[in-house]
């Protein structure tokens, strides 16, 4: 049988293990199989040259049970309604894992931004904002920075909120510009969430970070950051890669210089003749894998060949439910995406907690209070994992899922 690549419908699988685990019966799965409400929206857009471009959008809001949802907005020529309804889902079960007062939500547009000026894509982003704006809110559902946005988006989708509500709504988005009421660290939160983690789970592995030789796939957000906090940490980081290739050096990466060289879209291979392919990259002889780019990278075509001890998910989706399996089956650790990119998410709720009482923290206190989210997760999950022998992603489910099927409950949903 060809394996599962549909994120939506493997989603929903774990899901409903999970609830199984945990004792549901099958009405609180029909609850959460799908996201409680899903707006698709159609945008238009004048563009530089004169004509009017019509961009699809959604916004899907998986489980307001706990709260309001929240969850980032994706600029990307491959949003499908699929994608984002997984995506919303995967919120929903991050917030539950770094216990935050929210449900999932998530948002995309059909678009290339690589390809839009400046002014085209501050039109579309005002354009989704009044076009979302009945089901969106500071306590409704909180918009953020996801693939290809930025704090430049953030201000401009605040800017229109605050105008259409008519006072200024700071607490409607996160990932603002620290000027607009942004946090401090919410740019690095990810890469630094990823940080703790890979931290965590070395020492369940015994291995010094020191002497650990790191390969990262992806230079956007997350992946360049990582980059950088793995090399200060004395790391050797062997291999990086981007859309269009792969950097190797076993004797480590020059890692500053090529946070210079990258473009503000991650790039920075084709500036070199040397390179190999993706592909490559993932089963590179390391100890530590960070996939930080795509959906479905680590498949049960090459998960045999996956060298690494510990695989950190700090992308969405990497990795397969059939290569979940050979991982765990060949003793491979597995961080998951929902509970190892967590960091993003928690320096939002920081950032929205912040702009509600209109009192700042510093960069330490975020750093902290991050921490300690990140490490309390990690111990939830593997101890999970660990005590009831399941692999690391069921057992994250089963934690991040538990509090919106209980508020359900509560509410007398099911
Ligand atoms: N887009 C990020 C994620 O997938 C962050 C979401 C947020 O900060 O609300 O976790």
């Amino acid at each position: 049988m060809a394996e599962n690549l549909n994120l939506f419908t493997s989603t929903q699988d774990v899901i409903k293990e999970a609830l199984n685990k945990l004792g549901y019966e099958e009405s609180m799965y029909e609850l959460l199989k799908e996201p409680l409400r899903m707006l698709r929206v159609r945008i238009p857009v004048k563009m530089d040259d004169g004509t009017t471009k019509v961009f699809t959008a959604y916004r899907a809001q998986h489980n307001d049970a706990v709260g309001p949802t929240k969850g980032g907005v994706r600029f990307h020529p491959m949003v499908s309604e699929d994608e984002v309804k997984a995506l919303s889902m995967w919120m929903t079960l991050k917030c539950g894992i770094v216990d935050l007062p929210y449900g999932g939500g998530k948002g995309g547009i059909i678009c290339d931004p690589r390809q839009m000026s400046m002014g085209e894509l501050e039109r579309l982003s005002r354009g989704y904002v009044r076009a979302i704006s009945q089901i969106v809110g500071p306590t409704k559902d909180i918009p953020a920075p996801d693939v290809f946005t930025n704090a430049q988006i953030m201000a401009w989708m605040m800017d229109e909120y605050s105008r259409m509500d008519e006072f200024n709504s700071p607490g409607f988005i996160t990932g603002k510009p620290i000027v607009l009421g942004g946090s401090q660290g919410r740019d690095r939160a990810t890469a630094e969430g990823v940080t703790i983690v890979i931290q965590e789970a070395a020492k369940k592995r015994g291995i010094d970070i020191k002497d650990a030789r790191i390969v990262i796939q992806g230079f956007g957000n997350a992946g360049s950051f990582l980059a950088k906090f793995m090399s200060d940490l004395g790391a050797k980081v062997i291999g990086i890669s981007d859309a269009y290739g792969a950097l190797h050096d076993p004797n480590g990466l020059d890692i500053d210089y090529l946070l210079d060289r990258r473009d503000s879209f991650g790039t920075v291979t084709t500036l070199f003749e040397n390179t190999i392919t993706n592909q490559e990259l993932l089963e590179l002889d390391c100890d530590i894998l960070v996939p930080a780019a795509i959906e479905n990278q680590i498949t049960a075509d090459n998960a045999y060949d996956i060298k690494a001890s510990i695989v950190v998910e700090a992308a969405n989706g990497p990795t397969t439910a059939e290569a979940t399996k050979i991982l765990t089956e060949r003793g491979i650790l597995l961080v998951p995406d929902v509970l190892a990119s967590a960091g993003g998410v928690t320096v939002s709720y920081f950032e929205w907690v912040q702009n509600n009482q209109g009192y700042y923290w510093t960069a330490e206190e975020v750093s902290e209070k991050l921490h300690r989210k990140m490490v309390e997760a990690f111990e939830n999950v593997y101890t999970t994992a660990t005590t009831r022998n399941i692999n690391m992603r069921l057992a994250a489910y089963m934690v991040g899922v538990r509090r919106t099927a209980e508020a359900s409950r509560f509410r007398g949903w099911v």
